[in-house]
């Protein structure tokens, strides 16, 4: 195929870029008013202490929604959550057949089968290596190393020129699980041309290399050697390789594994699924696993986080019904803080430390944990083996991305763009340029309905959560008059001894009805006009006891 005169050829970062999270890029190509476009991943991200209340977030999609009919295929490089996350949530709006390799096909199908979209959906499962062809886009997949079975990247091969798109990697010559990266694809590809590439920022700050699990294994092994009470490691359920490590140090150690927490469960299914973790000794139930003596048990926990309803946590507080540690039991982190969890973390760590229990973590045992993600050193290989034309860092905060960028320029690429999620920017035909912005944002899930970005519902939360609220109610009847009432109550609102709540609320219904006796009798014939002025007269009240505003609530009844 060849391209016509008017042919562009664009990238589309709608999510993933200036964070880290929620991967949502689109390839376009041709005319502006016709163009096809393929996705490339389609992630989640995770609520913190400003969203009380949600937990997951999606990127919006409502730019390709417009153009679901040219969506000719959503890719999935692999199973994170922040690649595959929001898939079953926004399926249903964008309705391209899926694909993605047999490990990431597996986790696909769970997501599916539970949101009830399995019998709908199409999911071509591609193996490692293979080819998709949709379109203007011919795509290779090309294996890589990471923190989870089956990366992939992207050879995106179209009339216009190649984009090389890498998806989350490392370069681990030993990664354990799968195969180590195909330098000589990439090197291949970098031979016959690369345009673009579209690189993962995530440790551009982090000098060095990220370093291999076959090591981690290692230390892993000689660390759980020397521990002599109940063991309980924490991992990220997803990292089969590292879940792989801690089962055989453990087996190696005379201890048998014991896996806490659904997504363990879920992840060993779909690594058996492939073929791996095969030949090590059957699981122990949570059950049985108290029957063993302490130093023969290990048990591998969901949780690593400090997440409040995840294994770990429960059993730091005591809270599982099974797992019980304490005196002389320890707890191995084979993880790293993701930032932005440091308080939930430390809250769990205070929690088990409290009960006597050991806790070993990479800052204090270098080597129990390394990153998936590529440090300035590899990311320099990177750059050598394909030689793009083009840098555009993604998978960053902006500080990434511009230090990612600058770092291209030092390596002698000879054109580098950074954009933001929403950035439209053309790859070819000529040099590198943002040619628009569409509508990029994100969307909530809340108690399992997917809202706006700060949605009333959050923004009334965040708001009594931080001030309280009051609730004024009163009975009028037919003629007017007042019949019960005015009630007012608080929540969240303080008082002291001296001027003790129940005084307060008497004092605040007096205000409310100092406030309806100024009203004339229209207006009290109104429910609006009657809401409205109690409302009014509590929020001055409010502001002058508490200096703050509370939610205020008025209702009036009618008998
Ligand atoms: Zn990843
Ligand atoms: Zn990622």
């Amino acid at each position: 195929m060849k391209a016509s005169a008017n042919d562009e050829l664009v990238f589309l970062p709608l999510g993933g870029s200036n964070e880290i999270g929620m991967n949502f890029n689109l390839y376009g190509f041709g005319p502006a008013h016709d163009r096809k476009w393929i996705v490339v991943d389609l992630g989640v991200t995770f609520g913190d202490q400003t969203t009380p209340g949600v937990e997951i977030i999606l990127p919006d999609p409502t730019f390709i929604e417009e153009h679901a009919k040219d969506i000719l295929g959503i890719v999935l490089t692999h199973a994170h959550e922040d690649h595959i996350g929001a898939v079953a949530w926004l399926w249903p709006r964008l309705k391209a057949p899926l694909y993605a390799t047999p490990f990431t096909a597996f986790l696909l199908r769970e997501k599916l089968r539970e949101a009830g979209l399995l019998g709908e959906v199409s999911i071509t499962e591609v193996p490692l290596s293979g080819t998709i062809t949709l379109g203007p886009f011919e795509l290779t997949l090309i294996t890589l190393t990471h923190s989870i079975p089956e990366p992939n990247g992207l050879a995106i091969r179209t009339p216009l020129g190649t984009i090389l798109h890498t998806g989350d990697w490392k370069i681990d010559p030993d990664p354990l699980t799968g195969p180590a990266t195909d330098e000589a694809a990439i090197r291949r590809l970098g031979d016959e041309g690369v345009l673009a590439m579209v690189c993962d920022s995530t440790n551009v700050f982090v000098d060095g290399e990220a370093g291999s699990e076959a090591r981690v294994r290692e230390t892993l092994n000689a660390l759980i050697g020397e521990l002599k009470g109940k063991v309980a490691a924490a991992c990220f359920a997803s990292n089969v390789a590292r879940m792989d490590s801690i089962i055989r140090a453990a087996e190696a150690n005379g201890r048998r594994v014991c896996l806490v927490g659904r997504s363990m469960i879920r992840m060993s299914q779909a690594a058996r699924s492939v073929g791996l973790l095969e030949g090590i000794a059957p699981f122990v139930s949570d059950a049985e696993a108290g029957r063993f003596p302490p130093s023969g048990i290990l048990y591998l926990c969901t949780g690593s986080q400090g997440e409040p309803r995840a294994a770990l946590f429960r059993v730091a507080d005591g809270a599982h019904p099974h797992v019980k540690l304490g005196q002389g039991d320890a707890c191995v982190f084979s993880s790293r803080i993701i930032p932005g969890n440091e308080i939930p973390i430390r809250n769990l760590q205070n929690k088990l430390a409290d009960r006597g229990v050991r806790l070993y973590t990479e800052r204090d045992h270098p080597g129990i944990h390394v990153s998936g993600h590529p440090c300035r050193d590899e990311l320099k290989r990177m750059y050598q083996w394909a030689r793009p034309r083009i840098a555009v860092p993604t998978h960053g905060e902006r500080r990434h991305l511009l230090e990612h960028a600058a770092l291209a320029r030092d390596l002698q690429v000879p054109q580098t763009i950074a954009p933001r999620n929403g950035d439209m920017v053309r790859l070819a035909p000529g040099l590198p340029e943002v040619i628009d912005e569409v509508p990029a944002g994100r969307l909530y899930v809340d108690a399992g309905v997917v809202t706006p970005e700060n949605g009333d519902a959050l923004r009334e939360r965040r708001h009594a959560a931080a001030n309280g609220m009051l609730t004024v109610s009163i009975a009028i009847d037919g003629r007017g008059r007042t019949v019960g009432g005015p009630d007012v109550r608080a929540l969240g609102l303080p008082a002291d001894e001296d001027y003790p709540l129940t005084e307060v609320l008497t004092d605040l219904a007096r205000e409310a009805e100092g406030a309806l006796a100024r009203l004339s009798p229209e207006d009290r014939e109104y429910d609006n006009s009657v809401e409205s002025a109690l409302a009014r007269s509590l929020k001055k009240a409010a502001f002058r006891l508490w200096k703050r505003r509370p939610v205020v609530e008025a209702t009036v009844l009618r008998v």
